[in-house]
């Protein structure tokens, strides 16, 4: 009898638990939906954003206890908080898997120094522009026979994978296009000597010498400017569209944005 007293137990309680897990849900929808209703800016649950984290000073490990810090990091986090979120989770994965993540719904939103392109512009929703950026080529120091990109015809460079560095690489002539994960690994092999040269976006390249690649590499030739980043969104999320922009503009306009670029592009930096 006393087994069964137990087992009886067990189960009223495992019932329980069980409507408690079911009204949980219930009420937090029931919550969301009513809050929405009454105003639109009202706080809302998490946003939750993709990056590719080897994008110094966009988004990048910071370097005491590897917690993805940079530009780009603390903007969505101003935006975010600024559209009512009361959390905004950042997702680390591969540049060319930013794209797929958002059309599958594992994440709302992109923010990675992401160029607005047309090509992009048919799969996702881009943001406001809100950096302007460019191309830019580097050489190994001791190299004196390339001087801009007209000289890379028939060399090999290192460009990562998916990004507008990758496709300026594939537009010169007899080019040998190596394929990395990371911009920070293209490097690394430039400074082994696998690579001529590097193509990738003129702030993160400029950062990168200013930080430690002077030590080895330099610039070449003139930048390619007239790249500008935007938020990636997906095409049905409108809402966090228009939300996103209208926290960029409030941004803006009070000089918080500002701040944010001074903090990661004074020339201290
Ligand atoms: N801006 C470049 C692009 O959109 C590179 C971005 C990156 O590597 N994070 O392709």
């Amino acid at each position: 009898m006393g087994k069964w007293k137990k087992t009886a137990g067990l189960i009223g309680a495992m019932l329980v638990a069980a409507s408690m897990v079911m009204a949980g849900c219930g009420s937090k929808d029931t919550g969301k939906k009513e809050t929405a209703a009454k105003s639109p800016a009202a706080a809302k649950e998490e946003l939750i954003v993709g990056t590719e984290p080897s994008f110094a000073p966009f988004e990048f490990p910071d370097g005491k206890d590897g917690k993805i810090i940079g530009f780009d990091i603390d903007l969505i986090n101003a935006i975010g908080k600024k559209m009512g979120y009361k959390k905004i989770t950042i997702k680390s994965m591969g540049f060319d898997a930013l794209i797929p993540a958002i059309n599958s719904g594992n994440i709302d939103a992109a923010i990675a120094g992401m160029s607005i392109t047309d090509a992009r512009k048919k799969q996702v929703n881009f943001s406001d522009p809100y950096y302007d950026s460019g191309l830019m080529a580097i050489v190994r120091k001791d190299n004196d026979t390339i001087h801009s990109l007209a000289d890379l015809k028939g060399k090999k460079i290192g460009v990562q994978l998916g990004t507008t560095g990758a496709m300026e690489a594939e537009k010169i002539e007899g080019a040998k296009v190596t394929n990395f994960d990371t911009s920070d690994l293209a490097c690394i092999e430039l400074q082994n000597g696998n690579v001529d040269a590097v193509i990738s976006d003129l702030p993160v390249l400029q950062y990168f010498l200013k930080q430690k690649g002077s030590s080895y590499a330099k610039a070449v030739g003139e930048p390619k400017k007239g790249d500008h980043y935007g938020i990636a969104v997906a095409k049905d999320k409108k809402d966090v569209l228009d939300g996103i922009n209208k926290a960029m503009k409030e941004l803006k306009d009070s000089g918080e944005y500002q701040k944010i670029y001074d903090k990661w592009f004074s020339e201290s930096k």
